[in-house]
């Protein structure tokens, strides 16, 4: 069982001796970096950064423009800007405009607050682009970025930017940025995240509000700052053929506008797209398609149109952040329990007559095997329902009803090893009617809210025991009081773990390619924040953990939501000051333990046992 690692792992994870390792340098272990980590007694769930992934992708993206550009002899340059709204976490920005710098790494900003991070970090000589609706403020700060020397260009959605950028450019000192057009294209991407393309998508302008702008920046004497035409069909764009369409369509736009007088338009940009596999199943691939192919694709299409209508090669940009920023980070969380944990036979109470149906059950238990195993789990499910009905009707008491959830606990953990090298196809029913919910540290809401918000799965498997067959079928639950926070078993695309002692061993689970979106898209349901972060360095003699930001105190998680921590302290103070159940010393005992919780996370520690705190 290998997690399908080298279907979605990119060469960035290996299995050797039943751990997953870092394939780079001295090759740590995840769960070798995570022990080290928690030494200093930090505990719940933890994001952990490779900065060499997002190194090894900003390599590959130029890496495979430079051989599609040398293949076809294509005339027009590469560049590439990073959109900030992926994943604007200072250890990852930072991280990334160092190692793209030598490449001209840009970014691109959707707000205001992204444009001030932008214009604070890019690289010198790297380009920034500006997408989304702009006030006339956020121009302003685009005239701003230009004065200071930034190679930006601003996109206009919609002829009223237009109006806005024309009428600033008369106020202010003569240094205006590029202007960049986004295009409304019929073409269209696919997938849940598709919405951006298409012609009743929510952003771009018309072929008549195109000829109506170059007109308009005829007028103002700006044409020389159309440098760009843009389009984005869609985050994570699976399959290629919508791509290639949209590609025509915006080739052919580009020539016409150049033809029209357009002198200075130059570049295409292309938006985002690039997909990253998240499947953790050969029979479940999300995309179709190799970065090379799709390099391959837009500098071959773009040649030919540009061929065709006599126009020269336009530069090609793309913002493609998903691809750079999702393989960088795993979220590693421990499991808390495993709900059926609690039935071992010591627990059985047997009586000196046992109810018939009981009776049966310490029958089945006792003289399953291989054989017979799966008959027999089922005559055990059927005989619990019975039982759990005899118990509704008053005819078997509350100690016969715990008797039976432990027998069909045991028969169920004896049959599934029994049967655990069947064929998959064989078991999947059953294992799905005796899941097993393993309780994780970790709140789904904040770490990975685009499986809750639109079903988007992630590769999860555990760190350790890799050797062993996992025999579970698992569904994962978070720590939140909220049902929805669950990864429940799919017979589909089945996740099986491992049946682990937690009071003895600890067991923690990795999330994969949680890089992208999910940091900044994570709520605080519950009041769960951002897990702490650590960033990993690693090279051949050892690695290094660096940065490590602790997840945000209970204090500054209600000062974030506007509460007065002085109020709430001198609340909770004078409660216990009046309270006339507890003696002086006390009441200075409970103060002292409620500092301590105001300054530590939300998230859980200790579950049973002090010594395998989580
Ligand atoms: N550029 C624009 C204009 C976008 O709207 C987006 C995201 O939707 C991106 C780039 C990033 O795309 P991706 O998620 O494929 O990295």
């Amino acid at each position: 069982m290998d997690y399908g690692i080298k279907t979605w792992g990119n060469d960035n994870f290996f299995i050797e001796d039943g751990k997953v390792k870092v394939n780079t340098g001295c090759e740590p272990s995840l769960i070798e970096i995570i022990q080290e980590i928690r030494k200093d007694g930090i505990r719940g769930p933890i994001l952990l950064r490779f900065p060499h992934l997002i190194q090894k992708q900003i390599r590959m993206i130029y890496k495979s423009f430079a051989d599609a550009k040398k293949e076809f002899g294509y005339e027009g340059n590469f560049s590439a800007v990073y959109p900030l709204k992926v994943n604007q976490f200072p250890n990852f920005v930072k991280n990334l405009v160092t190692l793209g710098q030598k490449y001209h790494y840009g970014l691109e900003a959707g707000s205001k607050a992204e444009l001030i991070l932008a214009m604070a970090y890019n690289n010198p000589d790297a380009p920034i682009t500006v997408n989304g609706f702009k006030d006339n403020e956020m121009i302003s700060l685009g005239f701003i970025a230009a004065e200071m020397g930034h190679n930006i260009t601003l996109t206009i959605e919609g002829l009223n930017e237009l109006e806005s950028i024309i009428s600033i450019a008369k106020d202010r000192f003569g240094c205006v940025p590029n202007i960049g057009l986004r295009i409304r294209l019929h073409s269209s991407g696919i997938g849940i995240w598709a919405k951006s393309g298409g012609i009743n998508s929510k952003f771009g302008l018309t072929s008549t509000e195109l000829l109506e702008a170059v007109n308009m920046l005829r007028d103002a004497n700006l044409l020389e700052k159309f440098t760009m035409i843009h389009f984005h069909i869609g985050s994570q764009i699976t399959d290629i053929a919508p791509l290639k369409k949209a590609l025509r369509e915006a080739g052919n736009i580009y020539a016409e506008l150049c033809r029209m007088g357009a002198t200075h338009l130059r570049a295409i940009n292309l938006g985002g797209g690039l997909a990253v596999e998240y499947s953790q199943h050969k029979t479940t691939l999300h995309k179709n398609y190799t970065l090379s192919e799709y390099a391959n694709d837009v500098v071959y299409l773009l040649k030919d149109i540009a061929t065709q209508k006599g126009v020269h090669e336009p530069d090609i940009f793309i913002e493609s952040g998903r691809f750079v920023a999702a393989h960088h980070a795993v979220l590693i969380a421990p499991v808390l329990e495993l709900f059926s944990q609690e039935y071992t036979d010591q627990k059985l109470r047997p009586k000196e007559i046992n109810p018939p149906l009981v009776q049966e059950l310490y029958d089945l238990l006792g003289t399953m095997n291989r054989k017979n195993a799966l008959e027999f789990l089922h005559d055990s499910i059927d005989h619990m329902e019975s039982l759990l009905t005899l118990f509704d009707l008053g005819y078997i008491d509350l100690q016969d009803r715990s008797n039976t959830e432990i027998l069909v606990n045991l028969i169920i953990k004896k049959a599934v090893g029994l049967v655990a090298d069947k064929k998959l196809s064989e078991i999947l029913d059953i294992q799905d009617r005796v899941q097993e919910r393993y309780l994780v540290n970790f709140s789904l809401f904040q770490s990975l809210p685009d499986f809750w918000g639109i079903g988007q799965t992630f590769p999860v498997m555990p760190l350790d025991r890799l050797d062993e067959v996992p025999t579970r079928s698992a569904s994962l639950w978070d720590i939140t009081c909220d049902s929805d926070g669950e990864i429940g078993f799919n017979t589909e695309t089945p996740l099986f773990l491992h049946d682990v002692d937690i009071k003895n061993r600890d067991y923690f689970l990795g999330f994969f390619l949680v890089g992208a979106y999910q940091e900044v898209l994570g709520m605080k349901h519950n009041l769960f924040t951002h897990p702490t972060e650590a960033t990993i360095i690693i090279d051949d003699d050892g690695y290094a953990i660096e940065n490590i930001l602790e997840s945000q105190s209970i204090s500054d998680i209600l000062e974030d939501l506007d509460y007065d921590i002085k109020e709430v302290q001198e609340n909770l103070n004078d409660r216990i000051e009046a309270s006339d159940i507890i003696s002086e010393k006390e009441k200075k005992h409970i103060l002292g333990e409620i500092y301590l919780f105001l300054n530590d996370n939300g998230y859980l520690k200790t579950i049973n046992n002090e010594d395998n705190s989580q």
